[in-house]
């Protein structure tokens, strides 16, 4: 069947009564907002961040919604709560740990793997997470416009080896579906591309992004699609979530998951057991289990290989194989992410 031929399940009024669009703008922006609207309170956390980020605060409101209010050690606020010791310079954590300004050949195409390439959308993204290894990308330099498009569609053409486009970010899913589906159907147009791959934080933190014009231009195309989640705690995925994903999963998109581990947010095997069986229950398999990229600013976030080893090694030992993501990390320069084996 091609995915022209799949139905499009239809919007429920309860999930689009307020536009993904509306949630975006009226995200909490500041430190003080974010306390109150967790009912939290600076003496009750580590030193936090005052002033001017170089990183802002952005928080949607339903992320913020499935934070508990009082606990200054919620794992969905970690996640997006600026301490000061962001401030704290780390030896061997760089603004650009991957290497990526190196592999930009057109502005906006990220080719660091054989046979794909990584579109950077926008440099916008619906959440701003503490820990981003692109928290320094200078996304200002890799703006582009219609006409520029022409020049990377021109790079992939010429290509032959590119079988696979990424859409990337920022969030590529911050863009409009009649940009999003103009470009996908430009991609199509080249014979050799067959699948694209659409890596997305947008249908966790707002499930409203999950509209009928999205499903529209995902279902035709002639292109093999995949959605690519990131979640890092089970707590992110509440029923609006799962009932947008089942919408994805409805129109045949392949969902899967990458998570980071995080220090004080997931980084113990519980944390990720309940995580990958409450995936698998909203139709997701968990694909990747990132070790932090060793970005300047999140060092307090990070973990040793070793510890994360130990920790998917109890994963394994509780889990069907199909529910233990893939342990890797990234070198910049090398082929491939690199996999590491559980430890006992
Ligand atoms: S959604 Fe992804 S790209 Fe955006 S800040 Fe979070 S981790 Fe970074």
């Amino acid at each position: 069947m091609k995915n022209s031929d799949v139905m499009i399940p239809r919007t429920e009024p309860l999930v689009h009564a307020i536009s993904w669009q509306s949630e975006l703008a009226n995200s909490v922006t500041s430190l003080k907002e974010l306390l109150e609207a967790t009912e939290n309170h600076i003496g009750h956390i580590d030193p936090l961040l005052v002033g001017k980020l170089d990183f802002p605060i952005k928080v949607p409101r339903p992320y913020l919604s499935r934070i508990q209010p009082g606990n200054p050690h919620d794992p969905l606020l970690k996640q997006v709560l600026p301490l000061a010791l962001e401030n704290m310079i780390t030896p061997g954590y760089l603004t650009d740990p991957l290497a990526e300004a190196e592999s930009h050949v057109p502005p906006g195409i990220i080719h660091k793997y054989q046979g794909r390439v990584l579109l950077v959308l926008t440099g916008t993204c619906a959440i701003n997470c503490r820990y981003c290894f692109r928290r320094h990308f200078p996304y200002e330099n890799h703006q582009n416009s219609m006409r520029q498009w022409q020049q990377t569609l021109d790079y992939i053409r010429q290509n032959h080896s590119i079988s696979e486009i990424i859409y990337s970010g920022g969030d590529p899913l911050a863009n409009n579906d009649s940009k999003l589906a103009q470009l996908t159907q430009s991609i199509a147009q080249i014979p050799h591309v067959k699948r694209l791959r659409i890596h997305t934080r947008l249908p966790v933190v707002i499930p409203q992004r999950v509209t009928d014009s999205l499903l529209e231009w995902l279902t035709a195309t002639r292109l093999q699609t995949s959605v690519v989640l990131h979640v890092n705690h089970a707590n992110e995925l509440d029923n609006a979530v799962a009932h947008s994903l089942q919408r994805l999963r409805q129109a045949q998109i392949c969902l899967l998951n990458q998570s980071v581990i995080l220090k004080g947010v997931n980084d113990n095997s519980q944390s990720l057991i309940t995580l990958s069986e409450r995936l698998f229950e909203v139709g997701v398999l968990p694909y990747y289990l990132h070790l932090m990229d060793k970005v300047q600013g999140a060092a307090h976030f990070d973990i040793t290989t070793h510890q994360a080893q130990k920790i998917v090694g109890e994963m394994a030992a509780q889990l069907p194989g199909y529910l233990v993501p893939k342990l890797v990390k990234e070198i910049p320069g090398r082929e491939s992410k690199i996999p590491l084996m559980p430890a006992s």
